[in-house]
């Protein structure tokens, strides 16, 4: 459908580059050099066995992490090596994550050192978003004694390949009408996902820049090296990575409800009620990005007691079928109680054990199933003309009751 792949892209891919990718260069070796003058310019190696850290001067004679320490300085025999001190590198972590924070709300923690900021809403305040990323190196620099790379772009995936590129002590934006140009002449090393036997099956064949891969087409692609890692190398070669920056303080269920008054109700009735709870949030999570794992039928009666019942999948979903199939049986062991206590005057659906749906990508295959097709054509509708668009024929008529007013997911 040429209309939703318009609305799916453009949610997808925002105009500005406003993700900062902001990296500390050699954390653990930075610090030492910093709290060290004995070891500045210096090739410093922090580890006991193995490397932890090498500081650029080490990195220059092929030092790399994790390595070996005895090999580490057959390659570069001048290299001082110290003792990690985990206090001081969690010490500084801090100082800067304290500079990220202050800097924009929207900060994502990826490990000690690195971390994904998203700036799109601070123009007006702060100014664009490669003039925050100068001011946050400067920062960094100046109050934490710490040299740190940053790589400005429209996605995570290309802001991080930026502050790779950069690096050392580097600032790099990738404007958004350049992202090939600054993508394809790279090594397919750089792509997330291609590690050492990704890579050697690719050069076996010739592919060694992302460009190449980005031209060999997705079904060849997935031929090679299997549809889930060919489907997901392909779109980063496109430079289409959807993911948003996650500062985990995200809702950790979402749910809806539907007040159903005196009235007595059909078994019929609840069940065409629980369908449309089920569509809508199954929706919403999908708009969410996030699958969840439980499913929890909420019920008030009459003499407003109320009562849940709950089923947790053996695996994540987003599919609205899913959902549906589970509240259907929850439903449906709950139909001698309703009974009992004379009727429902309120049924809910919540959806909890929510998760992040890109952190699913590679681990579950990319089969196109027929119900994905189904929510995707729905989502696509509601999206473009609201949500009371697409109504099952089982709630026809019906109305759409009370709606509850819900914060975003
Ligand atoms: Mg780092």
């Amino acid at each position: 459908m040429f209309v939703s792949g318009l609305i799916a892209s453009s949610r997808e891919r925002p105009e500005q580059a406003a993700i900062l990718h902001a990296d500390l260069d050699s954390f653990y070796a930075s610090v030492e050099q910093r709290d060290n003058p004995r070891l500045r310019g210096r090739a410093v190696l922090v580890g006991g066995g193995v490397v932890l850290a090498a500081s650029y001067e080490a990195k220059a004679f092929g030092v790399r992490t994790p390595m070996n320490v005895r090999q580490a300085l057959s390659l570069c025999p001048n290299a001082i090596v110290v003792p990690p001190r985990m206090s001081a590198y969690s010490q500084a972590s801090k100082a800067v994550f304290e500079i990220f924070r202050d800097t924009t709300p929207e900060v994502e923690g990826i490990s000690i050192d690195e971390a994904f900021l998203d700036v799109a809403g601070l123009r007006r305040i702060a100014g664009a978003p490669v003039d925050i990323a100068r001011d946050l190196r400067t920062r960094v620099r100046t109050e934490v004694g710490l040299p740190i790379s940053v790589g400005v772009a429209r996605t995570k995936f290309l802001a991080k390949v930026a502050s790779a590129v950069s690096k050392p002590d580097g600032l790099l934006e990738v404007p958004p009408d350049q992202e090939l140009e600054f993508l394809h002449p790279l090594p397919v090393e750089r792509l997330w996902g291609v590690g050492e036997v990704t890579a050697r099956e690719l050069h076996e064949r010739g592919i060694t820049k992302v460009g190449q891969l980005a031209d060999m087409g997705e079904g060849p692609l997935a031929a090679v090296l299997g549809p889930a890692i060919g489907k997901h190398l392909y779109a980063l070669s496109w430079a289409r990575d959807p993911r948003r920056v996650d500062t985990g303080r995200r809702r950790r269920s979402i749910g809806a409800q539907r007040a159903l008054g005196r009235r007595h109700r059909s078994d019929e009735e609840l069940e065409a009620y629980l369908h449309g709870l089920a569509d809508r949030l199954g929706h919403r999570l999908r708009k969410a990005r996030r699958v969840c794992r439980t499913i929890v039928l909420r019920m008030r009666f009459d003499d407003f007691t109320r009562a849940t019942r709950s089923h947790t999948l053996p695996e994540a979903t987003d599919s609205g079928q899913a959902v549906l199939r589970a509240a259907r049986t929850l439903l449906a062991a709950a139909l001698p109680l309703i009974h009992e206590r004379g009727g429902l005057t309120l049924i809910g659906l919540s959806l909890t054990n929510l998760d992040h749906a890109d952190t699913m990508q590679l681990s579950l295959p990319f089969e196109p199933r027929a119900e994905s097709t189904l929510d995707s054509t729905l989502d696509a509708l509601r999206d473009r003309f609201g949500a009371g668009t697409v109504t099952r024929a089982a709630l026809l008529g019906k109305g759409e009751g009370l709606s509850v007013p819900i914060l975003p997911d």
